[in-house]
């Protein structure tokens, strides 16, 4: 039987404000979709975790035995600067600066994005479709749109007409505004506009002449707006009504609300049962931006190469870090932070490595059919991944004491510890083993013998000066040395 039969999650859904029981369409089957990055520049930290923590539940509803059609787009069109629905392309922008072709931008960013996500142990999605490549999907929900009376053309563009839709419809049931509200907020239009109201929304933009992204319509040359191309590419890919959609907080409105605008003006039906959204990334609590300059690119990280940075981290540790907060938390990034998680990080793969060598008993202190379920608990409560981890400190903690010979472990137990822990961290989390290579393990296995050895010939000869310098010595450089009753063992910090 497959482990999702008894092992029920509930996802904390922004469309009820409440952690929903998940219940897919099709039996055994998920359909999600992550709005993905607009490919106008290199990825920042942000933008990983928010697509890391996709990853993580893409892995965990995996690991439950679900066939998951994961879906992330690549913007590569429509998005103009502001989010607004005037001024430039973002693409278009940065192709005249740089005096090279829109789609040369897309290439170059899009390499950079799987370059970068790929170091951070990101699974690539099922499908990875791309805004320029569903142009006449687009056109045709506009047609529909337009067909069923909620939307206008104007001077070659067409706009969705949000009063009209909210007369029968909830415009705001997502972000939990109400259209009066956001009348009275805004402006008045002016003798220029083309829009009926301030709120109605591009679904497609004639195209001016200097404009290079553009493509024949019906209504003319122009380009679809930013909202469509997740509509079309989504209901494309996992039909009209499908499992799960995510994206960072900030897409929340508007751009799900339009999604969810535009899904039903053209079909009628809603088009998602579970929304999710990733919480921020700060950097020195504010919020990290490609348009603003606070940002830390990945990197930078990787390399050390930043000035709030006192040396380099690797993606793992980068990535135990993200995984150590609730993917619905803010979470700040200094270097104190990713300080502590490297210490936590090591301390976690040296319970892994040693795990092997554990002598077994005849029977365990350690229940682990009860702590493994609770590492199944916390996940199931809307991917708690902070918990998941603090279990398997836990399970570190028992590991260490089996070592020490305070406790003992059955075999049958020591596999399925072993299992259990390999499945959450490595395939549930993604987080690799990366903190030192098998050949660096060697070596330092090596010097650390012979350290050892040179530190008690001192003792034998009551040179305690030289002894003491060992040990102290090596525990400035994070290694502590353990005297037991089967010698000297040491530990990496
Ligand atoms: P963009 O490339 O700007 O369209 O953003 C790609 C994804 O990154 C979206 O889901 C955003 O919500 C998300 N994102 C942007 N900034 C941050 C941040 N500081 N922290 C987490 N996610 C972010
Ligand atoms: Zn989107």
């Amino acid at each position: 039987m497959p482990l999702y039969k008894h092992q029920p999650v509930r996802i904390h859904n922004s469309l009820t404000g409440k952690k929903d029981l998940f219940e897919p369409i099709n039996d055994g089957h998920v359909g999600m979709y992550v709005c993905g990055p607009t490919v106008y520049s290199n990825v920042h930290l942000g933008n990983c975790r928010t697509f890391m923590s996709f990853d993580m539940i893409f892995r965990y509803l995996k690991h439950l035995g679900y066939k998951v059609r994961y879906v992330r787009n690549i913007t590569d069109a429509g998005h103009l600067e502001n989010d607004a629905d005037e001024g430039e392309d973002k693409i278009a922008k940065k192709a005249k600066l740089e005096q090279i072709e829109p789609m040369e931008v897309v290439q170059r960013y899009t390499v950079d994005f799987h370059n970068t996500i790929q170091k951070l142990n990101l699974l690539p999605p099922s499908i990875e479709p791309t805004a320029t490549g569903h142009i006449i999907e687009q056109i045709e929900i506009i047609k529909d749109i337009l067909e069923k009376g909620f939307a206008y053309e104007a001077n070659g563009s067409v706009y969705f007409d949000v009063v009209k839709f909210n007369q029968d419809h909830d415009y705001g049931k997502l972000s939990g505004r109400k259209l009066e509200d956001m009348i009275t907020n805004t402006r008045e239009l002016t003798a220029q506009d083309e829009k009926r109201n301030p709120q109605d929304f591009a679904l497609w933009k004639k195209a001016e002449p200097q404009h290079i992204m553009r493509w024949p319509s019906p209504w003319g040359d122009g380009f679809p707006g930013w909202h469509l191309e997740c509509t079309a590419m989504s209901t494309k890919y996992l039909g009209e009504t499908f499992d799960i959609h995510g994206g960072g907080m900030d897409l929340k409105f508007p751009h799900h609300e339009c999604e969810i605008a535009q899904a039903e003006a053209s079909t009628g039906k809603s088009p998602v049962n579970y929304w999710m959204h990733a919480n921020m990334l700060t950097l020195n609590g504010k919020k990290m931006s490609k348009s603003t300059d606070n940002n830390i690119y990945p990197s930078e990280i990787f390399s050390g190469n930043n000035t709030i940075l006192s040396k380099p981290y690797t993606p793992a540790v980068v990535r135990f870090f993200m995984m150590q907060a609730h993917y619905t938390s803010i979470l700040d990034l200094s270097d104190e932070a990713l300080q502590a998680s490297e210490k936590g990080y090591n301390r976690l793969m040296d319970a892994l490595d040693g795990i092997d060598g554990l002598k077994t008993g005849d029977k365990s202190d350690f229940d682990i059919a009860a702590w493994k379920q609770r590492c199944y608990d916390a996940m199931n409560d809307d991917f708690n991944t902070p918990i998941l981890i603090a279990q398997l400190f836990d399970a570190v903690k028992h590991i260490n004491l089996i070592k020490e010979d305070k406790e003992t472990i059955s075999s049958e137990d020591k596999d399925e510890l072993t299992c259990t822990l390999n499945a959450f961290v490595y395939d549930v989390l993604g987080i690799e083993n990366q903190s030192i290579t098998k050949d660096d393990s060697n070596t330092l296995s090596g010097v650390m013998e012979l350290l050892i050895d040179i530190r008690n010939e001192a003792r034998a000869k009551k040179d305690f000066a030289t002894s003491d310098k060992i040990r102290d010595q090596l525990v400035e450089l994070g290694i502590q040395i353990k005297d037991g009753k089967d010698g000297t063992t040491f530990s990496v910090n």
